[in-house]
């Protein structure tokens, strides 16, 4: 099938590629004219395992192109899926403003019949992208709106991509329907179809769910730290239950990235608009924002003072096996670190060139290596769990530092092991180590 995919980040260049990947020719379009000038060169300007081979193998098979003239690619595709950046407003609402340009622009070339597909968005988006299309589409073109919500997941997208757990379609026409599953076919995976405001709710409820399990464990991490009890056998405990599952049962410093927290908060704001409140979406913040809180307080704690001190920081990406640092925590992290005059000495394996054009971390040095990152500091904070910094040595990172204190911000080390190489050691939901 002849696609195109207007926005050619995280997920639509992922998602070109795959649909590329399984036979359907595809233009992914974007407007950032830097990006596609990459792209065009055999540049992947994100990272992400897995992705360069499949571009790279779709391209030289004339079934993958990128461009920057969206007409172009909308007069050659049958489907477009929009896959364009919905942030958040201050006020926890989404910022459609990206989504909307896009219909506009569609608009103004569709001409026989098209299916239109999209980003995460509230649910009743689909219906002012039909409305905002009609009233720009002067040729009175046939189109369909489809709600196909993504849910792959930063680090391992392509896998997630060519094997997803269900393919969501919210559609009103059958035509749209068969047009969406043919699309799927090569993929083999469960479909379920439904009305649009359910599949857009879908992608919603999804997301807040999952952030509800994280933030649910760290509360339980708190009462564990006051109890002297163990969040990872009380995580492993729960989560033998199959009712329950043990994914997503991680106490740690909180969910970051740019899907959490902007979707929880959009939850909370079409909830609330739909005369509907969900109150406890508003306690998932709360108690996330508190974790934070509480990881850097146990800093201060232990460092007394920060002013000065060489704090190192492992980990600048919101999670592991990606260079995205949107929303991320560790950047929040090392804000606060150099908000209160420490030395900040920061290291991720992918996301240093990204964290280098933060402006509110331009005071923070950046290492070349986890262990350059560890040399002299006062401490160690890990804030992004790379398997990189599990396989530490720790009698090099002990021999390294100039006081051996480690602040585990996703449990990442073994307590017995760091009690055994004689650190000082505070992680989440378990008992502190202090040196004898
Ligand atoms: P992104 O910022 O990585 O990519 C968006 C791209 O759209 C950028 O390259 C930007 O230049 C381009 N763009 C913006 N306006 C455009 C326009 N008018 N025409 C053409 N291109 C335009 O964002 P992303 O992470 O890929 O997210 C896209 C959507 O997918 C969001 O709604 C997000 O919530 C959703 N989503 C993201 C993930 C994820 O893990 N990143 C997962 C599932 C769903």
């Amino acid at each position: 099938m002849d696609i195109s995919i207007i926005g050619s980040g995280y997920v639509g260049l992922v998602t070109g590629a795959c649909l590329a990947d399984v036979g359907h020719h595809v233009i992914c379009v974007d407007n950032d004219s830097e990006k596609v000038k990459q792209l065009k060169a055999g540049e992947i300007p994100i990272y992400e395992p897995g992705l360069e081979e499949i571009v790279h193998r779709n391209v030289s098979a004339q079934r993958l192109h990128f461009t920057g003239n969206i007409q172009e690619a909308v007069e050659r595709s049958q489907i477009i899926f929009i896959a364009v950046p919905t942030p958040p407003l201050p006020d926890g609402d989404v910022d459609l403003s990206f989504v909307e340009k896009v219909a506009r622009e569609i608009a103004g070339v569709l001409t026989d019949y098209r299916v239109i597909d999209k980003s995460t968005v509230p649910v009743k988006t689909g219906e002012k992208v039909v409305e905002s299309i009609k009233r720009y589409n002067r040729q009175g073109a046939k189109f369909d709106v489809v709600s196909n919500p993504e849910f792959l997941r930063e680090g391992c997208a392509v896998a997630d991509l060519m094997h997803p757990d269900r393919i969501v379609i919210g559609a009103q026409s059958e035509q749209a329907i068969d047009l969406m599953k043919k699309v799927y076919e090569p993929f083999m995976a469960p479909i379920l179809v439904t009305d649009i405001s359910s599949a857009e709710l879908i992608k919603h409820c999804a997301n807040s769910f999952l952030a509800l399990k994280i933030s649910y464990i760290n509360a339980v991490s708190g009462i564990c730290e006051a109890s002297g009890a163990d969040v990872e056998k009380v995580a492993d405990g729960i989560g033998m239950d199959h009712r329950i599952g043990r994914d997503f049962l991680n106490a740690g410093i909180g969910y970051g990235g740019s899907c959490f927290p902007k979707d929880i908060a959009a939850f909370i704001a079409i909830s609330e608009q739909l005369g509907t409140p969900f109150a406890l979406l508003k306690e998932v913040q709360r108690i996330n924002e508190g974790q934070k809180a509480r990881f850097l307080k146990a800093i201060r704690d232990t460092l007394w003072v920060l002013r000065e001190k060489r704090i190192a920081v492992w980990g600048l990406t919101f999670k592991p096996d990606t260079d995205d640092i949107r929303s991320s925590v560790a950047i929040e992290l090392v804000e606060q670190l150099l908000r209160e005059g420490a030395h900040v000495v920061a290291y991720d394996p992918k996301g240093m060139h990204k964290a280098r054009g933060i402006k509110a971390i331009a005071d923070a040095e950046f290492a070349s290596s986890a262990l350059e990152a560890v040399t002299d500091a006062e401490a160690l904070i890990i804030a992004t769990d790379w398997n990189e910094f599990a396989n530490v040595d720790l009698a090099v990172l002990k021999d390294k530092m100039r006081t051996p204190i480690v602040f585990d911000g996703r449990n990442l080390l073994n307590p017995e092991t760091m009690r055994q190489f004689g650190f000082d050691y505070y992680s989440i939901g378990r008992a502190s180590v202090k040196p004898q």
